[in-house]
């Protein structure tokens, strides 16, 4: 089966000016990742702060320019960014972030910013549009009376179900969730989350759902990827991932979360300074934290590896088959 959604070898690099007299610094905040999607599937992808998800997610959607690398949608290239046809495309594919506020006009009541989607890319006749604000409200769980209600006399979740709901209007076939419910209440966190898989059940979306919430991505996501300084060090299905990980630092990550069955019972903290992409270090980035290195570590760079059962590792020990690195 194809997937929806391809990336290749993606790169995404930022200039970061350090002081008037110091030369600017080019942080690769993507760095050669490659992964795909298909229809009806969430990918998860997890990895601490700064590792390079949300800058990932823009370069999926093309909002953010890739500086290499490729994104096939349906199989098929994407056209250049900002042509008639790469609009087209890039309706079926939205943005749902962290802060339903930021995403939303506060001057207009918000049946209007559903709306406004249908209106711009001419999706319904102008005398249905009112009709089908209220369908896409009524998906989402919003009341229609909530429909002349501006932003601010929502609740947070609301606000969420208004974004998700103007995010439907174009009939997307890929969300990409970049931490949609890190600002909600735990006890709205649920609902939200139960929103977006019913609705990703309805119309088989395919979803790239980026959190650094490990509970919440075991619960909503098929497959995970773990990124570490822009670079995917793991890839497996959710039950892998967080049953049998294989990379030390997924091992770490997952750690935190309590999953029957799993062999790693303790709790395992990283020491050192959190990733900084500015300051890569040589060989696997991870190697100053990582409570397995060996002195090769510090000079070989891993490459992500494909093992069995459709997962993939970046980790020297694994190249060597030396240690099942679960203990
Ligand atoms: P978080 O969990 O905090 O949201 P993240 O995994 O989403 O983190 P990104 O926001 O993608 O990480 O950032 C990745 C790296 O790129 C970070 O080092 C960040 O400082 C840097 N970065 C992100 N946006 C910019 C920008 N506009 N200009 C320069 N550097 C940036
Ligand atoms: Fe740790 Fe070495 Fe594996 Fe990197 S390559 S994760 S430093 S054991
Ligand atoms: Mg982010």
């Amino acid at each position: 089966m194809t997937a929806l959604l391809e990336a290749a070898d993606l790169v995404r690099v930022y200039e970061v000016q350090r002081g008037l007299l110091a030369k600017p610094a080019f942080v690769r905040a993507v760095d050669g990742v490659s992964l795909a999607v298909s229809a009806g599937e969430t990918l998860g992808i997890v990895g601490e702060s700064g590792s390079g998800k949300s800058t990932l997610g823009r370069v999926l959607l093309g909002i953010d320019p890739a500086a290499g690398g490729q994104v096939l949608f349906s199989g098929k290239p994407m056209p250049a960014r900002g042509t008639p046809e790469w609009r087209k495309l890039r309706a079926q594919m939205q943005l749902v972030f962290q802060d339903p506020l930021a995403a939303l006009d506060r001057r207009l009541p918000i049946a209007e910013q559903i709306g406004e989607p249908l209106i711009i890319h001419g999706l319904v006749a102008k005398a249905d549009v009112k009709d089908r604000v209220s369908e896409l409200m009524a998906a989402v769980g919003l009341r229609r009376d909530q429909a002349e209600r501006y932003p601010h006399e929502l609740s947070g979740g609301q606000r969420q179900r208004v974004v998700i709901a103007r995010a439907l209007a174009t009939e997307p076939k890929l969300l990409v969730c970049d931490e949609p419910v890190s600002a909600l209440d735990v006890s709205i966190q649920a609902q939200v989350v139960n929103l977006l898989r019913d609705l990703q059940d309805r119309h088989g979306l395919a979803m790239v759902f980026i959190s650094h919430d490990l509970k919440v991505v075991r619960n909503i996501a098929d497959r995970v990827a773990v990124m570490y300084l822009g670079r995917i060090v793991e890839e497996a299905s959710s039950e892998d991932i967080f049953v049998k990980p294989l990379h030390p630092y997924t091992q770490a990550l997952v750690s935190s979360v309590p999953v029957p069955g799993r062999r790693l019972k303790s709790r395992i903290i990283l020491q050192g300074e959190p990733p900084n992409p500015a300051k890569r270090p040589s060989g696997c980035a991870f190697h100053p934290r990582c409570p397995m290195a060996q002195p090769p570590c510090r000079t070989s760079i891993p490459a992500l590896r494909t093992l069995e059962s459709k997962r993939a590792a970046a980790c020297l020990l694994l190249d060597r088959s030396e240690v099942p690195l679960v203990t």
